[in-house]
């Protein structure tokens, strides 16, 4: 059965465009975006988080980006089954706190968090009182989180979607994780991609991938690596993501390939499950 991704976010660390750089703002909507982030929706009402960014709330609130800001958000979610974390990255965890809202909206229900051993640790030393349920003073003012270490290159299934998470190279900023869920990869915040994941990697419908500018970064593909990491896997379709203020929208239609698309905020895409 058909699962939908919703990229509701699509912006690199610092949301796009930056205020104080009047040279690259832009007026086209399509280069407003969130800090990084993606749900996925199940075919049951099934909801899982990729990553929860600062932009969360936005993000749950108006995850299509067609609220009007002022009646009631009916496309909002309520709901969420599980957090898939790429890493430990500001842009793409310092939202945790917002999860305490879906909490409530599913009657105290825990909501687990799936990640590599390093990326939970990190999330329970910078925000212990999520995590240290002796810390009294938070008893009343923290989400209920449970986390659930991933075995590298292992399959799991979370709310009924099988997936496989493996190791990724994010430069000298360490390692991230990236997630096939169904027919559908996460490949965000990447350098290098290490041969061993391409086993995982066959077959896609659907690759969303780090592309943060056209030029070179530590940390980041560029457009010519990310086009290199596009020939080695095959996908049938490719969603360019995590977009640095840089770039434009309008001046990289024309350049992309087909099968190729830049995301933009709110966008949904289908995968086979
Ligand atoms: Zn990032
Ligand atoms: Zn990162």
């Amino acid at each position: 059965m058909d699962w939908r991704i919703v990229l509701t976010g699509t912006g690199t660390s610092h949301g796009n465009p930056p205020w104080g750089y009047p040279d690259w703002w832009s007026t086209d909507p399509r280069d407003l975006r969130r800090r990084s982030g993606a749900i996925l929706l199940g075919p049951r009402g099934e909801v899982v988080l990729l990553d929860v960014g600062p932009d969360l709330l936005h993000q749950l609130r108006d995850p299509f980006r067609t609220w009007d800001g002022r009646s009631y958000p009916s496309d909002c979610i309520v709901r969420c089954d599980g957090v898939l974390l790429t890493h430990d990255h500001a842009d793409h965890c310092h939202g945790l706190n917002d999860l305490r809202h879906v909490n409530r909206l599913m009657g105290g229900k825990d909501i687990p968090i799936h990640g590599a051993a390093g990326h939970l640790e990190a999330l329970r030393t910078m925000f212990p009182y999520c995590f240290i349920t002796a810390l009294e003073a938070y008893q009343h003012a923290r989400p209920a989180l449970t986390t659930a270490t991933l075995e590298m290159d292992q399959p799991f299934t979370l709310a009924g979607l099988d997936c496989i998470a493996f190791a990724m190279s994010h430069g000298p900023a360490g390692v991230t994780t990236g997630f096939r869920c169904g027919n559908l990869a996460y490949l965000t915040d990447l350098k290098d991609l290490p041969v061993a994941a391409d086993r995982h990697l066959r077959g896609l419908d659907l690759l969303v991938l780090d592309m943060l500018r056209a030029e070179p970064h530590p940390t980041h593909l560029c457009w010519a690596e990310a086009q290199a990491m596009i020939a080695r896997l095959q996908p049938r379709r490719t969603v360019l993501t995590h977009m640095g203020p840089e770039v434009r929208h309008a001046d990289w239609v024309p350049r992309l390939p087909p099968g190729v698309v830049m995301a933009v905020d709110g966008q949904v895409e289908t995968f086979s499950a």
